[in-house]
């Protein structure tokens, strides 16, 4: 039995003094991941620091641009009035993940910390380097239907599991974050690592660093956007693919500008900088589209199960973009 103490946090800086006094302190919001890894042995926390009651607020400011509090649960950003019609894309991903249960309980903090859903990290009589660094990854030779095809490395295969990641990746995301130093904030797209040696590092926080805060810089033409995903079942599954995406498609018929993101392909949530750089002034048609998804998906490597996620990454993306040229300005 693993003992730790349950601590609450009124605000930001009471919760990274607790974490100070912790020799293995995590930050609780709605538990719907942290729960599950503490009753597979796979956390093994001495302190828990609820953090449900620092800011949770939705702001719409006047530039255009959205603050949403990271203890926002995952429910209120979906329904959000303003974020439905300006950033579509988001609510639709957040809308697609899980199960109405655990969105109600979901922080968006905590839905952007969950961890990999690889079977075998979840199995403590696998080998995992990212239970165990050097210890092996059996989801290499084993059942590897859900994993990496970009940015993979030998140690690790693992994909984020996240969908709301894959709308922030592509709205340029900023994250406010306070820890024992101060307060700073980072691009959302460099928080997480892709796994290289060391898959048991999956971000670049410090440590009791706290996400406080998401900030969306405006982006008006997201309001021509939208997420897809393509899984095993119709809910309660993860992506084998998503696409997030938003285009400007101007009076001409040509992409002025677009945004891309995949979910279900990498250890992290997937900019496609490659395919946006094909569509820009492109005309908006299947062969840009394909065109673009080719560049992206140029480097990808199966694996023994997910060879078939390549050409399905790269007719989702196709279908997606081909679906909002449709939807009109
Ligand atoms: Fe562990 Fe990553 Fe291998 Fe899964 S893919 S078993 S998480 S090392």
């Amino acid at each position: 039995m693993n003992l730790f103490s349950y601590e609450q946090a009124s605000n930001a800086a009471a919760a990274i003094d607790l974490a100070k006094a912790g020799n293995a302190p995590r930050y609780l919001g709605g538990g719907t991941n942290l729960v599950d890894l503490m009753r597979e042995d796979i956390e093994r926390p001495d302190m828990l620091i609820d953090i449900t009651q620092l800011p949770a607020d939705i702001e719409p400011r006047s530039d255009g641009s959205l603050l949403i509090g990271a203890a926002a649960k995952n429910t209120a950003l979906a329904a959000d009035s303003y974020v439905r019609s300006a950033l579509p894309l988001l609510s639709r991903s957040i809308l697609a993940g899980a199960s109405a249960q655990i969105r109600n309980m979901a922080t968006v903090g905590g839905n952007i910390l969950q961890r990999t859903r690889c079977r075998y990290f979840y199995d403590d009589a696998a080998h995992c380097n990212k239970r165990h660094p050097g210890d092996g990854c059996d989801a290499r030779d084993g059942f590897n239907r859900y994993h990496a095809i970009l940015g993979a490395s030998p140690s690790c295969v693992a994909t984020h599991p996240s969908d709301m990641c894959v709308a922030l990746a592509a709205l340029d995301a900023r994250l406010h974050l306070k820890g024992p130093i101060g307060l700073r904030s980072m691009p959302f797209l460099d928080l997480h690592r892709l796994p290289g040696e060391r898959p048991d590092i999956e971000t670049d926080l410090q440590p009791n660093e706290l996400i406080t805060a998401v900030e969306i810089p405006p982006l008006p033409f997201a309001r021509r956007s939208t997420y897809r995903k393509v899984r095993d079942r119709a809910s309660y599954a993860f992506a084998l693919i998503s696409v997030a995406a938003a285009v400007d498609i101007d009076e001409a018929g040509k992409v002025h500008d677009a945004r891309l993101a995949l979910g279900g392909v990498a250890h992290k949530p997937w900019r496609a900088l490659k395919a946006e750089a094909v569509l820009k002034g492109a005309p908006a048609n299947v062969e840009s589209f394909r065109a673009a998804a080719e560049a992206e998906l140029a480097a990808a490597i199966g694996l023994k199960d997910n060879g078939f996620k390549i050409e399905l990454a790269k007719r989702t993306i196709v279908a997606v973009l081909d679906e909002l040229k449709g939807e009109g300005a």
